[in-house]
C-alpha cells in the first residue's frame, strides 16, 4: 500500500496548477492521466486581461494576471524549460467606431492599466489594418505542450505519476479513507476537463432544467507556416494569430457546442483559413490542426470544491475559455478550502449548481 495526502486525477493546468501548491505545501500525493484529450495542449496559451471583442475586463483579471506570470516563470525554472513569453498583443480595429470604443474603454479604471489609449497606425507587413491597431499591456503566452509533457516528465522523476486512466469503479471511500487500487489517500481531486461529464461522482443534469451542469465548448486551431509574415507580436481580429517561432503560426480558435468530439474537421479549418485570408495578404501553408473542449459552465465561472460536507472528495474544473491565466490562482483557493477551511466564494464554489 502507498499512502500519501492526495490523489489527483487529471494533469491538465486544473491538476498541474494543484500539484504545485501540494508540493508548495509538501503534501504527498499521487497524480493519474491518461494522456489524452487534455484541453491545455490545444490551448493558444494566450495570457491576457481583456475581452477584446467587448473591451472588458476578464474576471478578476489583475489578480490572477500576477499570480499566473510568476507561477509560470518559476515552473520553467523548475522543470528546466521556459514556458512563459512576454509578447505584446495588438487588436486590429475594423472600424472608426471601434477606434473610438477601444479609446472609451482604455479611460476606464479597470483597463487603464492594460489597454494603450494610442492609436497605433504603423505599418505591420503583410497585415491588412487600414483602421490600425490598438496594444493590449500585460500579455504573454505560455507554451502549454511544454508544460503539460515536461511536468508529467518531473512528476515521473519524483515519483508522483501514474500515465492511465483513472478508473472510478475501483474508487472507495470508507472511514475517512480513499482508497484505490493499492493506494490510501486522504482527499482526492477531480481536475478531468471536459472529460469530468464521465465521471460518476459528478452531477450532470440542472435540477431544475435538465440542462447539462457542464458545458463542452469545442476549439480548433490551426498551426501554419507563413516565411514571409514575420511577426513577433500577437494579432487579434476575427482571430488570434500566434508566432511560434521559426516562421510557424497558431491561428485560431472557432466555438462549437454541438461537436464534443476532439476530432479535427473541415469545416474548422476552412474556416480559418479564410478568416486569415481577411487579415493577412502572404502566403501560408497549414501544417497541422489540432481540436480541444473547453470546460465550460452556464455563468462563465470555475467549479470548485466538494459536493457535500466533507472535503475528501473535491472538484476542480470549469475553467472555460481562460483556464491557463486563472488556475494558478484557484488552485490556492481550493487548497485552502480543504487544508485551512476557508470558504470558497459562491460565484465559484461547486455547490451553487443545486440552485441551478
Ligand atoms: C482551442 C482552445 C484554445 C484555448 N486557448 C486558451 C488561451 O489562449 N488561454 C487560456 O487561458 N485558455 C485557453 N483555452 C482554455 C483552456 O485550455 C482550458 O480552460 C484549460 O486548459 C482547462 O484545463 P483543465 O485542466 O481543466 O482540463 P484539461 O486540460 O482538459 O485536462 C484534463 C486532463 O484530465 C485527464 N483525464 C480526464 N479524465 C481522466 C481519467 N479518468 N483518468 C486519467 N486522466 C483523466 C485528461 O486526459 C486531461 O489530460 C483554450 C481552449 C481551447 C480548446
Amino acid at each position: 500500500m502507498k499512502k500519501v495526502d492526495y490523489i489527483v486525477v487529471g494533469l491538465g493546468i486544473a491538476g498541474i496548477s494543484f500539484c504545485e501548491e501540494l508540493e508548495h505545501h509538501q503534501k504527498s500525493f499521487v497524480a493519474f492521466d491518461s494522456s489524452k484529450d487534455a484541453s491545455t495542449k490545444v490551448a493558444a496559451g494566450v495570457i491576457n486581461p481583456v475581452v477584446l471583442k467587448r473591451f472588458t475586463p476578464v474576471w478578476n483579471a489583475k489578480k490572477h494576471l500576477s499570480s499566473s506570470i510568476l507561477f509560470y516563470q518559476q515552473l520553467s525554472k523548475k522543470i528546466n524549460h521556459k514556458l512563459f513569453k512576454e509578447t505584446s498583443m495588438f487588436r486590429l480595429f475594423k472600424s472608426v467606431a471601434e477606434q473610438n470604443n477601444w479609446m472609451v474603454a482604455s479611460d476606464k479604471k479597470e483597463l487603464e492599466n492594460f489597454l494603450d489609449p494610442k492609436i497605433i497606425n504603423q505599418n505591420i507587413p503583410h497585415v491588412k489594418g487600414p483602421f490600425g491597431f490598438g496594444k493590449v499591456n500585460s500579455t504573454g503566452s505560455v507554451d502549454t505542450v511544454a508544460l503539460v509533457e515536461n511536468y508529467k516528465i518531473y512528476l515521473e522523476r519524483i515519483n508522483s505519476f501514474q500515465n492511465n486512466e483513472f478508473d472510478h469503479s475501483l474508487l472507495a471511500i470508507q472511514n475517512q479513507q480513499i482508497s484505490y487500487n493499492h493506494i490510501i489517500a486522504k482527499h482526492i481531486v477531480f481536475c478531468e476537463g471536459a472529460t469530468v461529464v464521465k465521471n460518476p461522482y459528478f452531477p450532470k443534469k440542472e435540477k431544475r432544467s435538465e440542462a447539462p451542469i457542464l458545458i463542452p465548448n469545442k476549439g480548433e486551431y490551426l498551426i501554419v507556416k507563413s516565411i514571409d509574415l514575420k511577426l513577433d507580436i500577437m494579432i487579434k481580429s476575427s482571430l488570434f494569430i500566434i508566432p511560434l517561432g521559426n516562421d510557424y503560426y497558431k491561428v485560431g480558435a472557432t466555438y462549437d457546442r454541438d461537436d464534443v468530439s476532439v476530432q479535427v474537421t473541415p469545416q474548422a479549418r476552412e474556416e480559418l483559413v479564410s478568416k486569415l485570408k481577411e487579415i493577412i495578404t502572404c502566403d501560408f501553408e497549414v501544417v497541422d490542426q489540432v481540436a480541444g473542449l473547453r470546460p465550460t459552465t452556464r455563468d462563465r465561472r470555475p467549479f470548485l470544491g466538494s459536493l457535500n460536507e466533507s472535503k475528501q472528495m473535491v472538484f476542480f474544473n470549469g475553467l472555460g475559455t481562460r483556464g491557463i491565466t486563472a488556475a494558478p490562482s484557484l488552485a490556492k483557493i481550493l487548497f485552502n478550502y480543504i487544508e485551512n477551511n476557508t470558504e470558497i466564494p459562491t460565484e465559484i464554489n461547486i455547490r451553487r449548481i443545486y440552485k441551478w
